[in-house]
């Protein structure tokens, strides 16, 4: 029987920084790398320029970043293991954890698995189709990059993602589109105002985008009026899903404390999840901010939280 003191689930900024802090404070972590809901790494890893984590002020690509996050951890002791973890039983200590090859058991556990961006499937966004090459789903991530200069930006979606991401890509665009499916948002009041005071955003409602075409970039859309039926072609320069995201948290029901969106529930202002020795870090309990530099600074938070428990436990 594999016995640790503490166990990572989750490869992203938040579950790096967590395995960082908890190296340096003697934890020997073992830290679960999964694949199964995207690469190690995280969301980043499908990002392209990353210009908003501080440290870089020229920049950095999302798999680049994560490589040095993964090195910096694996630098203090961090063990890696590249595996999904299936189910944890949390119902008795030390917890179990069971990969799809091995079973662990430790005295507590970091949950970072973080969230997943929805996707639709549109044809012409599909993955080896226009996605990364003008079909994303992060404004606030990819929005600044050239290919969308000066161009008509498309985002999918009425809440306030949408409308918050659609109103950050007017600084770039030549203007936004926001397409969505009924004829009012489900944005917040504040949210819709900011939309609809926004010279350069305009709301296609009732429609949809039913295709996305173009050469080796996105260069147009086809929007359905779901009403009518009629189609219409578009120029364009990019098109934005915003329509929720998911967290990767199916394997955790049953075992602690989710909200209903599926999020983990924590004590506020701190990591805690609703049973001792189970934190939580990242968009996997986040569902406002979502930043890699959140993520990271949560995951630090855990660390330290879980340092604590374990010390004032003995089991440090
Ligand atoms: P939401 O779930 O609130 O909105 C998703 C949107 O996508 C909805 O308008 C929905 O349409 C649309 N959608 C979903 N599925 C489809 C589909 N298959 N086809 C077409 N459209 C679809 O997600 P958000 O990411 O916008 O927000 C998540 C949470 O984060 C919310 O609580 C929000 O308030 C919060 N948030 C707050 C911000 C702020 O205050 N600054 C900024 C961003 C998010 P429909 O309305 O018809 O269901």
């Amino acid at each position: 029987m594999r016995k640790v003191k503490l166990v990572i689930i989750g490869s992203g900024p938040a579950g790096y920084t967590a395995a960082l802090y908890a190296a340096r404070a003697n934890l020997e972590p073992l830290l679960y790398e999964g694949f199964l809901n995207g690469p190690a790494g995280g969301q980043l890893m499908t990002t392209t320029e990353v210009e908003n984590y501080p440290g870089f002020p020229e920049g950095i690509t999302g798999p680049e970043l994560m490589g040095l996050f993964r090195k910096q951890s694996e630098r203090f002791g961090t063990t890696l293991l590249v595996e999904d973890v299936v189910s944890v039983d949390f119902k008795q200590r030390p917890f179990k954890i069971t990969g799809r090859e091995t079973e662990v058991f430790a005295d507590a556990v970091i949950i970072s698995t973080g969230a997943r961006a929805k996707r639709l499937d549109i044809p012409g966004t599909r993955d080896g189709e226009f996605w990364q090459k003008g079909v994303t789903a992060c404004a606030v991530c990819d929005g600044a990059i050239p290919i969308f200069r000066n161009k008509p930006l498309f985002v999918i979606g009425g809440g306030d993602s949408a409308v918050e991401e659609g109103t950050f890509l007017t600084k770039f665009g030549s203007k936004v589109y926001i397409v969505h499916r009924r004829d009012e948002l489900r944005a917040s009041k504040i949210m819709q105002e900011r939309a609809f005071n926004n010279p350069k955003v305009e709301i296609l409602w009732d429609s949809e985008i039913v295709r996305v075409e173009g050469d080796s970039l996105v260069r147009s859309v086809v929007i359905q009026n779901i009403k009518t039926k009629q189609e219409q072609s578009h120029e364009a320069g990019g098109v934005f899903f915003a329509v929720g995201h998911i967290p990767n948290t199916a394997f955790l029901e049953g075992q602690i404390d989710l909200h209903p969106n599926g999020y983990v529930r924590v004590q506020p202002g701190t990591c805690k999840t609703s049973l001792p020795f189970v934190f939580a870090a990242g968009d996997a309990q986040d569902f406002e901010y979502r930043q890699a530099i959140t993520a990271a600074g949560t995951g630090c938070m855990a660390a330290l939280e879980a340092e604590r428990a374990l010390s004032a436990a003995g089991l440090a």
